[in-house]
């Protein structure tokens, strides 16, 4: 069963915390130092004593696991503790590794110290991750050149790196990768007050003028999540450019987001739609994913990456051994009457 909901789903890509085109321009407003990095108090604490710790001892940091939905400042936080650390850093991907090579002439080519940022390190294919573990325990590999009786053994010393893997499901780590990082850091969605300050630090960045309400409207609206966050104020300049002589008031960031089908606490049509569902064909739940995604025409794991952990945290959804459930909260946001497992629509 795959239903077609009459809800435009044209403007989506505002509130994806997947990076897309549009971000590009990312790089400049990314912040450089811990002290610049906002938020993440925890996972930042950690960090500082990690870092103070391994530069007294002259030594690399070792080996560390982000992991946190997408959009949350990963990639940022790895750049930012290179910058720390005062090395450089190499950037890779899980999925870009396509074959051992490519792994081995990374780790070859990096100098004493650097930083090899490894990003969606649970799509590394599981047979090059062998690679990793001598390389991150004893900093050697081991490379078997030719075939058969002729086989030689090449043993190779690297140089005392850090391995920092990023990971939006540390689930599908292998045990024996996710024991080889002596640091693991989970990071967490941002408070609205947290990201008004991200908002705010952005606008100066790129010479827009906003007021104090206006940045908290968009904060409070961006999911938890500075990516969505800086691309909203990107869009709702170009509102106020139009509508307010160039100042984001508070009125035009809601005009502006309001157009973009986000709703006042961040939902975007697929959240709607995805509760909705969950309400008139499944009673409220609970349902399980998969049959939840076929439903509404997404792949399960979009929902469960980039919409769930905001549905979650808003205490709208429930995930339970059976399935996911919605919650009474949902269905007042949505408008519908909540009578237990039995929902009858208010307002359609
Ligand atoms: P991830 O790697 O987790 O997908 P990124 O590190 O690419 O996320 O972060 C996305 C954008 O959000 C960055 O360009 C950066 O400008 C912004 N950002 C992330 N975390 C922070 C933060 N703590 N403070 C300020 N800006 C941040």
């Amino acid at each position: 069963m795959s239903i077609n909901f009459s809800e435009d789903d044209k403007n989506q890509d505002i509130t994806t915390t997947a990076s897309i085109p549009e971000d590009a321009a990312e790089g400049s407003l990314r912040p450089k130092t811990i002290a610049e990095y906002i938020g993440q108090e925890k996972a930042k604490g950690n960090l500082e004593v990690f870092i103070r710790a391994a530069k007294m001892r002259k030594e690399p940091l070792d080996h560390v696991l982000l992991h946190g939905p997408p959009g949350l400042g990963k990639t940022t936080l790895a750049a930012v503790i290179a910058n720390e650390m005062g090395v450089n850093m190499r950037i890779t991907s899980g999925p870009a590794i396509e074959k051992p090579g490519d792994l081995v002439a990374m780790l070859t080519n990096l100098n004493e110290g650097d930083i090899l940022f490894v990003d969606e390190i649970h799509r590394l294919n599981r047979a090059y991750e062998e690679i990793l573990y001598p390389a991150m325990e004893d900093f050697a590999i081991d490379i078997i050149l030719g075939k058969g009786p002729s086989a030689n053994s090449l043993h190779l010393e690297l140089p005392h790196f850090t391995l920092i893997g990023a990971t939006t499901r540390s689930g599908q780590l292998t045990a024996p990768l996710r024991d080889r990082f002596g640091v693991s850091l989970r990071l967490e969605l941002y408070t609205p007050e947290e990201l008004t300050r991200i908002v705010k630090r952005s606008a100066g960045i790129l010479g827009v003028e906003i007021e104090p309400d206006g940045a908290y409207e968009i904060a409070s609206r961006s999911r938890g999540t500075p990516r969505i966050a800086n691309r909203m104020l990107r869009r709702v300049r170009d509102f106020a450019q139009v509508q307010a002589r160039g100042v984001i008031t508070r009125q035009v960031a809601d005009q502006a987001l309001s157009r973009l089908e986000v709703d006042h606490l961040g939902l975007d049509s697929l959240d709607r739609r995805m509760l909705r569902c969950i309400i008139e064909f499944y009673g409220g739940g609970p349902v399980g994913l998969e049959t939840l995604a076929a439903t509404i025409n997404e792949e399960a794991v979009t929902l469960e990456d980039m919409y769930e952990p905001y549905l979650l945290q808003m205490g709208f959804l429930t995930r339970t051994p059976r399935g996911r459930c919605v919650t009474r909260k949902a269905y007042e946001h949505l408008g519908i009457a909540y009578m237990g497992q039995q929902a009858l629509e208010l307002d359609s």
